[in-house]
């Protein structure tokens, strides 16, 4: 039961064509299974573990869950049905000097003076607590932020407690971790993370953090603030002395007043290229350390001796099961020219086949984009890919009727003066691009502005090894995608930032050395 795929190519001349895709039709509440026709399609698999979300969600300072002097709250939302879910404190400047005061306070009396292995006993009960609670998690993550239950309960949660695990093991063996030198905390780490990966964000920032001796102030992204502030309730469950996490949840002013705080001693950011250029200037010499985790618009490249079958599928693994919200997403698809004819059809084909709807529905390859905002500055980047003179190639594929919904689609006939070869889309588009030799597609490959990821795909490793070498990307996979482990350091080149987190390179992100 083929979709029969709608290939859609307007030109500059009608600058109001793509609203007309039919894609973007509506389906009635009591049909929303996509892509398979009727009687072949799965039959539906909510994700049913109960979930307790509460009305209000306060901030965690000191150890308690108290409210933001303001005396404000915002709505968080479920991306997929656009109902609200809770409402989430607003932190001020005012809060978040209570939160680093609290922080500063742990730091002195306790927690930097505890010894490493009283510290790792801390990060494992965190760690196993994760374990048991990880598919209520995964549920709140998914209805939050729009993810496929698929990815927050396989990949996210497993990862969120592997992060703990990881650096639970080095707190009493940090002398190891750098031999011949003396590791030191540095203090007070304001922490500020995206929405792409709520919880697996804040274990990146929180696990290595305390695995040193510093204490946290971190805040969470605006619209996926919910289940960090259940790892609060996670952190009093463990017994966590109080105030060495301290979650402060805001827009990007609360933000701001951690990244101007004056007795932070180290900024974690991960975030936007745009935002994380600012907090460089504010901090620029304030003595702060700072480690940026930016945007980025990674190649997958393919080679004609690849094996096709399983390059598609990690292409389409690598952009469209995630929503394509992730930093390092294969947004930007290299093909060596002989193979680009069969890749393009084994690629249409295989996005036809992709169900888009219930993210909490474990079918579900493709989930809720994270907001109106990012749905609207997906359509603006794809427009503009059209109007520059791409071909855009979408399934037809219906949409459920509240939320917000992108179908998977790539764009071919792109150059590398596009916007959408050279700006992060955070969306389930990919921009197709050929090459003919290796020199050429790494030259492609590193031609923008970021250098977070790549991927390769060929038969020789001896071409492998070339590439490597020759692409500005902090994480090369090869004849893989978008793997992640605590023991492996990630982060960027140019303006994806810099600075790593995970492996021993993570870990020396929060110490001072002598
Ligand atoms: P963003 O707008 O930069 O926001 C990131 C965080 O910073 C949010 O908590 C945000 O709060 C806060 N913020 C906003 N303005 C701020 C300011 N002026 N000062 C201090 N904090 C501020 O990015 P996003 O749209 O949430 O996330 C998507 C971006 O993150 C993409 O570019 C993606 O590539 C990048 N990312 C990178 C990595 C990596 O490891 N390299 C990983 C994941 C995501 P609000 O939510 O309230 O605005
Ligand atoms: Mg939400």
């Amino acid at each position: 039961m083929k979709t029969k795929l709608k290939a859609v190519t307007r030109k500059n001349s009608n600058p109001r064509a793509l609203v007309a895709i039919p894609v973007q039709r509506a389906v009635p509440a009591k049909d929303r299974r996509l892509n398979f026709g009727d009687k072949w399609d799965y039959a539906p698999a909510p994700e049913s573990v109960p979930v307790k979300i509460q009305p209000r969600y306060e901030l965690f300072i000191n150890g308690k869950f108290t409210a933001p002097t303001s005396g404000k709250y915002f709505e968080s939302i479920n991306p997929a049905t656009e109902q609200k879910l809770s409402d989430i404190a607003a932190a001020n400047a005012a809060d978040v000097d209570v939160a680093v005061k609290s922080a500063r306070r742990a730091y002195e009396k306790v927690w930097g003076k505890m010894s490493g292995r009283e510290r790792g006993k801390y990060l494992y009960r965190i760690a196993r607590i994760i374990q048991e609670k990880s598919r209520e998690l995964a549920v709140l993550e998914t209805m939050d932020g729009g993810k496929t239950i698929k990815e927050s309960r396989d990949i996210d949660l497993p990862l969120v407690a592997a992060h703990f695990f990881y650096n639970a093991g080095w707190a009493d063996k940090l002398k190891y971790a750098f031999p011949g030198r003396t590791p030191h905390p540095l203090g007070v780490a304001g922490q500020i993370i995206p929405w792409n990966f709520p919880l697996l964000m804040a274990a990146w920032k929180i696990a290595p953090a305390l695995a040193c001796g510093n204490t946290v102030v971190l805040k969470p992204a605006e619209t996926t603030s919910i289940t960090a502030m259940h790892l609060a309730q996670i952190f009093q469950e463990a017994g966590l002395p109080e105030g060495v996490v301290n979650i402060v949840t805001g827009a990007g002013e609360t933000g701001t007043a951690i990244v101007n705080h004056p007795d932070i001693n180290k900024i974690a950011f991960t975030g936007s290229t745009e935002v994380g250029k600012n907090i460089a200037k504010a901090i620029a010499g304030t003595g702060k350390k700072l480690t940026l985790e930016l945007g980025g618009k990674a190649a997958n490249i393919i080679f004609g001796d690849a094996p096709i079958d399983q390059a598609v599928e990690g292409i389409v693994s690598g952009i469209y099961f995630n929503q394509g919200h992730v930093c390092c997403a294969g947004s930007r698809l290299l093909v060596q020219e002989g193979v680009y004819s069969k890749v393009i059809k084994k690629l249409r084909d295989r996005i036809a086949t992709l169900r888009v709807g219930n993210p909490l529905d474990k079918n579900t390859d493709i989930g809720a984009i994270n907001s109106r905002m990012q749905l609207e500055k997906i359509r603006e980047l794809v427009q503009s890919g059209v109007d520059e003179g791409a071909e855009l190639v979408q399934p037809r594929c219906a949409l459920p009727e509240k939320g917000y919904w992108y179908p998977p689609s790539f764009l071919t006939g792109v150059t590398a003066s596009h916007r959408i070869a050279q700006e992060e889309i955070f969306g389930p588009v990919l921009s197709v691009m050929t090459f003919r030799t290796p020199e050429e597609a790494f030259e492609r490959a590193n031609n923008t502005p970021y250098g977070l990821s790549a991927g390769v795909w060929t038969d020789k490793g001896s071409k492998i090894f070339k590439m490597i070498n020759k692409l500005r990307a902090g994480v090369v996979w090869a004849n893989t995608f978008n793997k992640f482990d605590p023991t492996s350091p990630f982060g960027g080149y140019k303006e994806s930032g810099f600075g790593r987190e995970g492996g021993v390179q993570g870990l020396a992100a929060y110490c001072r050395l002598d």
